[in-house]
């Protein structure tokens, strides 16, 4: 599965070979954030060795390793319920 990391965090280890990396849709002003802990910069999707060959293929969704992403949202919240208001004193 890809994983996202920010440029200062590029993922290694011996677990997943990851050598080549897409950019989430907006980048960098994008929602797909470093799954680093503390870090808060775009990230980039870096693709294993199946990823890659996926997305030779053109596929452009890609799964994301639990805890290897964060996503930031909008200043815009919308709900389904009415939240009750505190009365005014
Ligand atoms: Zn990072």
């Amino acid at each position: 599965m890809a994983i996202a990391r920010c440029d200062k965090h590029t993922p290694k280890g011996a677990k997943y070979d990851y050598r080549a990396y897409a950019l989430p849709i907006g980048y960098p002003k994008t929602a797909a954030i470093c799954g680093k802990m503390d870090c808060e910069e775009p990230a980039r999707v870096w693709l294993t060795k199946n990823d890659h060959a996926a997305f030779k293929r053109g596929i452009r969704v890609f799964n994301i390793r639990a805890h290897a992403v964060k996503l930031r949202v909008s200043d815009d919240l919308n709900s389904t319920e009415t939240i009750p208001t505190a009365p005014l004193a």
